[in-house]
């Protein structure tokens, strides 16, 4: 409408309104998705490049609003990260990712590891430890099967309770991996004192990776400097074939990513598996 000057600004500060409204509406619905049983995990492969093999499969946690459909990670952990919720979604996650994966080796899926996404917010919880412990004897699944993967901001918060939190972690057999590696912090370190298994590349990086481009020189680089502390590294996002040959050239060891497959439910992850030669 031909609405001007004066108007106008009470248009904008309905939007405002609106927006807060919808964020309440959010956050009310999130409080209650767990209960209402709209959240699910979605299934990603990580491949071996060299066998081709299925190796782990990364847990993603999704949304199905009943009104609004799926709505995406990036939209409402951050929410749930800011009102709590994020320490039963997380544990959740842990316990159900687990269970699925100690069902999948039953049904012949052997050796298939877990890789589940920590929050800071959910590391740095006195009873993290007491969670992971919980959610393995739940499933009965091998610690070495788990992956728990922490950003570099989660790591580098609270230091030494971080670096003691990840020791016990080591000790009982859970594996950890450092998400999004590159876009962090610079210092790089810190890196040899921390009892680490696997580094995941960020996206960002393999996405523009072509030869003699920047971004083959960082990953170049990331994977030397990885496989010097004796680490295995990841390549997230890889959806070309190009991007595949060029990783092989620098001797990544696994790759993710849609040139592989989406994150698929449970029943979808099967029918790839089986159908797929690997
Ligand atoms: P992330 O941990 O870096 O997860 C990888 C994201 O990249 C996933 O997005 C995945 O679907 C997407 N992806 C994988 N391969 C490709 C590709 O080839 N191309 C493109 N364009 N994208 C690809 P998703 O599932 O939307 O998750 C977004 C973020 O939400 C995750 O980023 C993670 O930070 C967070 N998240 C997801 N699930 C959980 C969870 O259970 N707990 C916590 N704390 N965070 C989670
Ligand atoms: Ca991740
Ligand atoms: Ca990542
Ligand atoms: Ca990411």
């Amino acid at each position: 409408a031909k609405q001007q000057g004066g108007s106008s600004i009470v248009f904008f500060s309905g939007e405002m309104n609106k927006e807060t409204w919808q964020r309440i509406e959010i956050e009310r619905s999130l409080r209650k998705a767990l209960e209402n049983n709209e959240l699910y995990i979605a299934y990603q492969p990580i491949i071996d490049i060299k066998t081709g093999n299925l190796s782990t499969c990364e847990a993603l946690l999704r949304w199905d609003h009943p009104e609004y459909g799926l709505i995406p990670p990036i939209q409402f952990i951050p929410i749930a990260e800011e009102i709590g919720l994020i320490h039963s979604f997380g544990n959740w996650v842990l316990k159900n990712a687990c269970k699925q994966t100690k069902e999948w080796h039953q049904r012949g899926i052997e050796n298939l590891s877990i890789s589940v996404n920590v929050s800071a917010f959910q590391f740095q919880n006195k009873f993290f430890i007491e969670e992971v412990k919980e959610a393995l004897k739940y499933s009965g699944l091998e610690a070495k099967y788990l992956h728990l993967e922490l950003t570099e901001s989660a790591m580098l918060n609270h230091t030494m309770e971080a670096i003691n939190t990840m020791h016990i972690l080591n000790e009982i057999g859970v594996n950890i991996s450092i998400d999004d590696f590159g876009t962090g912090y610079s210092s790089l370190s810190y890196l040899k004192q921390l009892p680490i298994h696997r580094l995941k590349i960020d996206r960002s990086f393999i996405n523009n990776i072509k030869t003699d481009s920047r971004e083959y020189a960082i990953v170049n680089a990331i994977m030397t400097m990885g496989h010097g502390l004796g680490l295995n590294v990841v390549a997230e996002g890889v959806e070309t074939k190009e991007q595949l040959t060029l990783l092989k050239k620098l001797k990544c060891d696994y790759i993710q990513g849609y040139f592989v497959e989406k994150p698929m439910p449970p029943k979808k992850f099967e029918e790839w598996y089986y159908s797929t030669d690997l």
